[in-house]
């Protein structure tokens, strides 16, 4: 494992940091600092910022709308981001350019390369992704929803959960069941369809956070063309899978940095409270840090192997596994830090609905009790704690199989 970056990155850090002294205000504290309406304006003027010099998708090629990085500046230019707490990505771009855009620059054809990256970068095409159905969760390979061809169209029935964004995006990359005779993997496609048509209808699941970004999608005879299929006709697992290893340098990166922020306003929320000299608070605030700690060197030895070529290997689950379970406890604990004002949460509240809250937001019960109950989230979406760990159990530690169906 390195743990120093090597010498050619310190011209572009310096390149980077003088950029960000000349486009963000003398006075910036960070995102959290801005009140929740200023925070997404700034983030939806930052992702415009961003793309228009090529820095939304560092690591694409320019003619797709990216900057060219090399992999190591890719890392440095989101590390500098989550120091200077600015968005390294727009709102909706978990879903855009981590995953769809990422999968088809990686496995997409020329064509799909140049119809949709672009307005991936513009944001005329915002995504949403449709793997969950009410009983394939985990189990995702047991999905239900169907696409046949008709006439050189996809026909698409059928229905999907836990859609994340599904109201704001103007495209889904879904999985379907493209031939019901192949095996449980097999017969399994990835469509790209077009969510602004007659066949498919969008019902919003409220959220125990406030939120309302959760849908149900209903599929009834939805379309879309034959080519709108990534990789191939029964390859849909193959692409669902592809996903997985998908940048995960710029995540280890950036997560030690968002994580041990959170500490440290976790810390100065036992001291605003008093509580600090608390003999139970100062084990359990120890065991945080030395987490945060144990997650820079993982991340550490994710981006050696990541810079080096390795393939993923196991790295996804136990980072996966690792900052999710730190973020339940560590935000526990800020709740239990904040007693009973936790049951009136006021104040800021965070604008996001993964990880940490901003950096530099406020100690405010809202902050603490809306990361906290995005926290317990964060143990359930790509993929379970408990499936993590069977993998884990599996391909590392060679415990015996787990009984398929
Ligand atoms: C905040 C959030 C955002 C999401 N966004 C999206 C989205 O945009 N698009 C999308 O498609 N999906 C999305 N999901 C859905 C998510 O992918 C599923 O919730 C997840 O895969 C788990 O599936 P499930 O909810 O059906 O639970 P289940 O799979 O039914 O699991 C229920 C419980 O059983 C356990 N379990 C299941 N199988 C095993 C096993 N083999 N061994 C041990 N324990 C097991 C699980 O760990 C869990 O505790 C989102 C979920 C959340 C929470």
């Amino acid at each position: 494992m390195n743990v120093e970056y090597p010498p050619e990155t310190v011209a572009f850090r310096e390149e980077i940091r003088a950029f960000l002294r000349r486009e963000l205000p003398a006075d910036w504290a960070g995102l959290g600092a801005l009140d929740e309406d200023a925070a997404r304006e700034f983030t939806a003027w930052w992702r415009t910022r961003m793309a228009s010099v090529g820095w939304l998708t560092p690591s694409w090629p320019r003619e797709y709308g990216g900057a060219g990085l090399s992999r190591l500046q890719q890392v440095v230019l989101a590390e500098e981001f989550a120091r200077a707490g600015v968005p390294v990505r727009g709102a909706n771009d978990v879903f855009s350019v981590k995953m769809i855009g990422n999968l088809l620059l990686a496995h997409g054809t020329e064509e799909q390369k140049r119809r949709f990256l672009p307005r991936i970068v513009s944001g005329e095409d915002r995504w949403c992704q449709g793997f969950s159905e009410p009983d394939a969760g985990s189990d995702l390979a047991a999905l239900r929803t169907r696409a046949r061809l008709v006439d050189g169209e996809w026909v698409i029935e059928g229905q999907k959960i836990w859609t994340s964004d599904a109201r704001t995006a103007n495209w889904m990359f879904l999985l379907a069941r493209t031939d019901p005779d192949a095996g449980k993997h097999a017969g399994i496609s990835m469509l790209l369809v077009p969510m602004d048509q007659p066949g498919i209808t969008v019902r919003p699941i409220h959220m125990i956070t406030g939120g309302n970004n959760f849908n149900e999608v209903f599929f009834d005879g939805a379309r879309t063309a034959e080519q709108n299929v990534v990789i191939g006709p029964g390859q849909g697992w193959t692409a669902a899978m592809a996903l997985l290893g998908l940048e995960r340098g710029d995540e280890a990166a950036t997560n030690p940095i968002f994580f041990r922020a959170e500490v440290d306003r976790l810390i100065a929320l036992a001291q605003e409270r008093g509580l600090a000299g608390d003999e139970l608070v100062r084990d359990r605030l120890a065991r945080a840090v030395t987490r945060a700690e144990i997650m820079r060197y993982l991340g550490l030895r994710t981006l050696t192997g990541w810079l080096r070529g390795d393939a993923a290997g196991t790295d996804a689950s136990i980072s996966k596994l690792y900052w999710s379970e730190h973020h339940r406890e560590t935000t526990d604990l800020a709740v239990s830090l904040l007693g009973a004002d936790a049951l009136v949460p006021t104040g800021r509240k965070p604008i996001r609905h993964y990880r940490t809250d901003d950096p530099d937001a406020p100690n405010s019960s809202a902050s603490w009790v809306g990361t906290w109950l995005t926290a317990i989230s964060g143990t359930i979406y790509a993929g379970t704690s408990e499936v993590q760990r069977n993998i884990l159990a599996e391909a590392v530690l060679g415990l015996p199989k787990e009984r398929r169906s």
